[in-house]
Formats: C-alpha cells, sequence, structure tokens
C-alpha cells in the first residue's frame, strides 16, 4: 500500500489543535513515547473500551473481568519468561551513536538516521524496572507490566475459587501496560505507555482450534461494530521463528494505517504456556481429573484502535469552495453525540430554548457538546472536525413551531425534527 504522510500529519494536527491527543510534557520539550489524551481523545478512548467491555465480557455470561495491579511480583515475570526473553533487538550506529530496533531498520544494517553501518545487535530487555520500598537491593526491582495478561493469569485460582466456572470461560481486562520500546514512533502507534484490551480463554487443549477461529471471528465482528474500516484489516499467519516465546500459533491483525501495514491486534494459541509456569491447575468436575487448561488469547490494543479509527475516519468533503475536514465516526463513538446551539448567540429567547433542549440532551447522552462560539458556519465546522453526528440548532422558526434543525455530519443535509421527538431521533440513530 502507498503511504500517505500527509493524511498522518492532517490526523496528528487535527488531534492536537482539537484536544484529541497532545506529545507528552509538552511544555518541557517532550518525553518521546508518552502522549496526552485531552477530553475528546479520552471519550473517544472510553467509547472504545466500553464497546469491547460490553461485548466481550459483560454481554457474556462465561467471563469475568479482573483489574489486577500494574506492579507485580518480580517472580510473575522471571516465570511468564518475560525477564529471559522480553527483548528486542537493538543495534547502535557506529557513527552517530543513535539506536534503532534492528528488525525495524529502514535499510538492513543501516543507520535510520546518517545512513552509516550499524554494529552488532544485541537483546535489549523492553520492561520498565523500578524499585520498590525503602531499601535499594535487588529483592527490591519490579517492574511495570509489558502486558495485561499475567494479571489475569496470576488470578486464575482466585476467579476458579469464588466463581466455580467450567471450562471454557474467560477473563478480560482493560489496563495499561508499558515497553521501554527502543523506537518510539508513528504517532501512538508505538508507545511506552498505552492500554490493552484482553482476553483470555481458556479451554481444553482439543478444543484450541475451535476456540481459535471462533475468537478470529468475535474479533473480526467487533472491528467492524467499532467502525475500522475493513478493507484495511489483513491476518497475517505469523511464522513459526516469529512466535513469541509462549506461543504456539498467532495471527496478527494488520491495519493499512497512513505509514504503512502494521500490526493492530494479535490472536494467539498460548497453551497451557503462564498456567503451567506459575504452577497452576483446575480440578475439571466432568471427568474429574486435574488438568492445566490451555488458553486463546485475542489482545486489543485501544491506542492502535484509537488510531485506526482516525484513520478510516478521515475524510475531506471537497464539494464547497474550501475542503470540508470531518470525521465519519459511527455515533456509538463519537466522542461527541450532539451538539447544541443557538443560531444566534446574543438573542435571550434562543439562548434559553437551546439551554433547555441542551439540559434535556445532555440528561439523555452525557457526550453533548454546548456551542455558541462564532457563527453557524464555523460551528458545523468545528463539530464536523471532531467527528460529531448531529449539530441541533434552535433558530427562529423554532420559537413558533417548536421544531429543531438537525444537520447531519457526513452529508451536511438539515431536517427539522420536533423537540419532543428529538431523544428518540437520536436513540433510533444511535443504536
Ligand atoms: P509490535 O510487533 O508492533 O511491537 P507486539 O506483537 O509486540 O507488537 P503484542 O505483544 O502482541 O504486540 O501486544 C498486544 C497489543 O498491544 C498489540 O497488538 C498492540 O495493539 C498493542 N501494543 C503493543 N505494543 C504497543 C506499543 N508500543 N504501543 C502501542 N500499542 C502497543
Amino acid at each position: 500500500m502507498e503511504k500517505d504522510e500527509k493524511l498522518m500529519e492532517k490526523i496528528i494536527s487535527l488531534c492536537k489543535r482539537r484536544g484529541f491527543i497532545y506529545p507528552g510534557s509538552d511544555i518541557y520539550g517532550g518525553l518521546a513515547g508518552t502522549y496526552d489524551y485531552g477530553p475528546l481523545g479520552v471519550s473517544l478512548k472510553n467509547n472504545i473500551k466500553n464497546s469491547w467491555w460490553k461485548k466481550f465480557v459483560d454481554g457474556r455470561n462465561d467471563m469475568y473481568g479482573v483489574d489486577a495491579a500494574i506492579i507485580m511480583n518480580s517472580s510473575v515475570w522471571k516465570a511468564s519468561g518475560h525477564v529471559d526473553t522480553f527483548s528486542d533487538p537493538l543495534v547502535e550506529c557506529v557513527k552517530c551513536k543513535r539506536r534503532f530496533r534492528e528488525d525495524q531498520l529502514k535499510e538492513k544494517g543501516k543507520c535510520d538516521e546518517c545512513g552509516s553501518l550499524v554494529g552488532e545487535a544485541k537483546q535489549f530487555n523492553m520492561m520498565f524496572q523500578t524499585q520498590i520500598g525503602a531499601v535499594e537491593d535487588s529483592s527490591a526491582t519490579v517492574y511495570l507490566r509489558p502486558e495485561t495478561a499475567q494479571g489475569m493469569f496470576v488470578n486464575f485460582k482466585n476467579i476458579v475459587d469464588s466463581f466455580h466456572p467450567k471450562l471454557p470461560f474467560g477473563m478480560g481486562q482493560i489496563g495499561k501496560a508499558f515497553r521501554n520500546e527502543i523506537t518510539p514512533r508513528d504517532f501512538i502507534f508505538r508507545v511506552r505507555e498505552f492500554e490493552q484490551m484482553e482476553i483470555e480463554y481458556f479451554i481444553k487443549e482439543e478444543d484450541w482450534q475451535k476456540y481459535f477461529e471462533y475468537w478470529r471471528d468475535e474479533m473480526l465482528e467487533w472491528m467492524d461494530g467499532v467502525g475500522i474500516d475493513m478493507e484495511k484489516v489483513y491476518e497475517l499467519e505469523v511464522s513459526t521463528d516469529d512466535l513469541a516465546h509462549y506461543s504456539k500459533r498467532t495471527i496478527d491483525f494488520e491495519f493499512d494505517f497512513p505509514f504503512g501495514r502494521k500490526e493492530l491486534y494479535g490472536l494467539a494459541y498460548r497453551t497451557d504456556f503462564d498456567l503451567s509456569r506459575h504452577n497452576i491447575n483446575y480440578q475439571d468436575e466432568e471427568s474429574n481429573v486435574k488438568l492445566i487448561p490451555h488458553v486463546i488469547e485475542p489482545t486489543f490494543g485501544v491506542d492502535r484502535t484509537v488510531l485506526a479509527l482516525l484513520s478510516s475516519s478521515y475524510r475531506e468533503d471537497l464539494k464547497g469552495e474550501e475542503p470540508r475536514p470531518y470525521l465519519s465516526f459511527k455515533p456509538s463513538v463519537a466522542p461527541v453525540i450532539c451538539a447544541v446551539s443557538p443560531l444566534l448567540k446574543n438573542k435571550a429567547e434562543l439562548r434559553e430554548y437551546a439551554e433547555k433542549i441542551y439540559g434535556i440532551l445532555k440528561a439523555e447522552f452525557g457526550r453533548v457538546m454546548w456551542d455558541d462560539n462564532g457563527n453557524i458556519g464555523k460551528r458545523y465546522r468545528r463539530q464536523d472536525e471532531i467527528g460529531t453526528p448531529w449539530c441541533i440548532v434552535v433558530d427562529f422558526d423554532t420559537l413558533g413551531d417548536d421544531t429543531l434543525t438537525i444537520r447531519d455530519r457526513d452529508t451536511g443535509e438539515q431536517e427539522r425534527v420536533h423537540k419532543d421527538k428529538i431523544v428518540e431521533y437520536i436513540k433510533e440513530r444511535l443504536n
């Protein structure tokens, strides 16, 4: 696929200008690989996470949600293999001394910056280390979790003891993960602090292929539902040489980002690797034997979802005098569902009426914005740019017949809806 650097620049600039995503620690010159989410970014992320939780945890009777600690006993990471093997090949340029991940060099063996040769690759462990407590010795070393998965494995027994689930069943978690990436890049695609939404689905070994296929379909269904452009999604069967240390089979779901085709999500068959490393087993009631369940793991990055949605939704309407950029988010994930305005800011009757409508919609939908800044054309453009599906305007006709103007983001078309029907109008379209 062709790279679209202009599109990436437009997305990054829109995100900063409109309050989605800011560079981390910006007033101090930033901190590589970190970003801060502003109000609209938080809303978008929350909608993504809620949609995921609703489908994969609340919407099912075989899933258990957890929220485990980010800092865990170091033994967890020794047992899981991360202390020994969670590393990337690091190379250093012999001339400018810059460091890169070997497998991500633009040209094999050459520095991305100055083109000189790079030295031999060394393995670089990506876990962030810190010390816990007041004593500074090796027993106090802890890691920020590089994946949320282990938080579920170490709670497997707790869930079994509290809820007595029968196989197959799963655990789901949404939370932060940290990786000291050698070369964070491509905006929020590769960062050092990010969020994951992960499922560990526990099964009997003989069923792994069946559930691998099942979860592949579930993942695709969710992606489509949340608004990812499915024409840009590709499945990559990870070759045996590239499999993670715990996996027997992995599919990467790749996405055509503006900077190239890259991993969006993964689906892995983790065998019984993790539970057996943690010495955890399960008493199967059916066969009355102790066994170690096997695991299928669908894993989703929240930040990469945000970026995939931004790339899937960015549009420019070229019909008018100037291009009209807008984000065609589905209403269910749009940071703002609708904006309410009085046609004229200083007309008290219009304003009071609009405030009442705003109050009703705000109480019903929450993600509703009051917007009386600038003229109506500017307000529409601003709302289009942040992906608000509907702008609702109180004008002089409203005062006579109680109808409101509703303008559609994608078509720019307007219709009049009675004030008593407005909640229903939006509800119908939201679902
Ligand atoms: P990559 O090959 O791109 O480094 P990975 O295969 O190491 O990714 P996994 O370990 O499978 O990634 O992590 C699960 C998911 O977490 C990924 O599919 C991705 O969505 C997200 N993710 C992983 N690393 C990062 C990161 N540095 N920044 C943002 N999201 C990430």
